[in-house]
């Protein structure tokens, strides 16, 4: 008998009949005699509906009041979920965030997991119940309401497995696991069975959304066995591995994915005085203003300017504009360009550490296209590049044929 937490994303929880199909899954796995504590997201759409009756009402809506109201998708399926449950003849209960007391700080929109008390869901799986929680949110130490950003869902059911200490933690979605690429860009695209922490970590950094970066972080932290599943179609999914430096016996592949995010945007702060001090003078505005910087380049300077570069969300692209201007006038540089159709491209795999070449591969198959490389960032694991928005899905295409991702005939 195991302990597993399951968590069941917006369109596995969409309609009546899905939420009734998510019911007889759980109940399976309870007739096998295991314990199950429930996570759901909210029904597919119902977020972005509220977020648009709060934009509705105000351009830039209270942090507060937009978590009290964006919360509520989550607490209409676990009582429809539970009721389901209860409907076949299975003890179950549905909580909120709060009512768990799942803690977290009070970053509202992107508040952090600070401590969950499991003593309540631990009673009542004794008792036989199946434990339904709602994804996405949890309170504060003064008992506000708060929600862990888009796509939260994921990190709730990873860290109630963590402090539930479960033996598994099954994401159920729309996709049967995850895929070298986003599976709806590229149509070949091959399931993994498994992938490691750090290249999970770094896809989901890099815009594969299929699983919160924080998810993975907590999975990583607390080895929590996590694996990615299919609401929809029987199979074992992808399983995110622990890495095991030491077994070099297995052949790692040189790439195990490619990640991709269209939320970018550039600006360029044109002929800024070349002396020292002038990065922090304007990251440091930039910071202050809660604008969250990705790549940065600095090109070497030429008759006593240079130029600099750095990508924002395209949300604050506007925001991060009017910063700059202030700041170009401050420092007397000579103007602000900007571009917010762009896009990052990026192959991600840790068998990049043991050879040479991968970036110029990547490199020459984006020139076979025609496409222009405007910026470049590697690491250890990965090599990102910055394009113009309207050639993403031919260089993702390219890029998974060129390292011959693609599910083998
Ligand atoms: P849920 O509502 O269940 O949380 P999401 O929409 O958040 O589902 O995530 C699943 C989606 O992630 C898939 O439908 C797929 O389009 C997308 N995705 C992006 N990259 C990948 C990838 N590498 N593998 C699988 N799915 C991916
Ligand atoms: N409902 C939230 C969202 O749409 C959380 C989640 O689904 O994970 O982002
Ligand atoms: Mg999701």
């Amino acid at each position: 008998m195991a302990l597993i937490v399951q968590k069941y994303g917006g369109t596995s929880v969409g309609t009546i009949e899905r939420i009734e199909a998510v019911a007889e899954k759980v109940i399976k796995f309870r007739q096998d005699g295991h314990d199950v504590v429930v996570v759901v997201s909210a029904m597919s759409g119902e977020t972005n509906r509220l977020l648009g009756l709060a934009s509705d009402v105000m351009e830039r809506p209270d942090p507060r009041e937009l978590d009290v109201l964006v919360s509520t998708g989550e607490q209409v399926t676990i009582a429809l979920l539970s009721m389901a449950l209860k409907k076949r003849g299975w003890d179950a209960r549905s909580y909120t965030g709060g009512q768990v007391r799942i803690l977290t700080d009070d970053s509202h929109g992107k508040a952090r997991i600070q401590d969950i008390d499991g003593d309540k869901m631990r009673d009542d799986l004794n008792a036989g119940r199946v434990v339904v929680v709602a994804g996405f949110q949890g309170v504060d130490a003064d008992g506000n309401i708060t929600t862990l950003g888009r796509g939260g869902s994921d990190t709730t059911g990873v860290a109630l497995a963590a402090a539930l200490g479960a033996d598994e933690c099954q994401i159920y979605t729309d996709v049967d696991g995850v895929y070298t690429t986003d599976p709806r860009v590229v149509e070949d695209a091959r399931r993994l069975e498994q992938i490691t922490f750090e290249e999970m970590l770094e896809m989901a950094s890099l815009g594969s959304k299929v699983l919160q970066i924080r998810s993975v972080e907590f999975a990583g932290k607390y080895k929590v066995p996590l694996r990615v599943l299919s609401s929809f179609k029987e199979g074992p999914g992808t399983l995110i591995t622990i890495d095991n430096e030491e077994d070099d016996s297995m052949e790692q592949p040189l790439i195990s994915g490619i990640a991709f995010n269209r939320d970018e945007a550039k600006l360029t702060l044109v002929g800024v005085p070349d002396i020292p001090g002038v990065a922090s003078r304007i990251l440091g505005p930039v910071g202050d203003q809660n604008v969250e910087v990705d790549m940065i380049v600095q090109n070497i300077g030429q008759d006593g300017t240079t130029d600099f570069t750095f990508t924002v969300h395209r949300n604050e692209y506007e925001k991060a504009e009017e910063i700059l201007t202030q700041i170009c006038t401050d420092l007397g540089a000579r103007e602000v360009v900007g571009d917010n159709k762009i896009a990052k491209v990026s192959i991600v795999g840790v068998g990049m550490r043991s050879h040479a070449g991968v970036a110029s591969t990547m490199f020459r198959t984006l020139a076979k296209e025609n496409i222009n490389i405007q910026m470049i960032s590697t690491s250890e694991i990965k090599v990102s590049v910055v394009i113009d928005e309207k050639y993403l899905e031919l260089a993702v295409r390219s890029l998974h044929s060129a390292f011959e991702l693609a599910e083998k005939e």
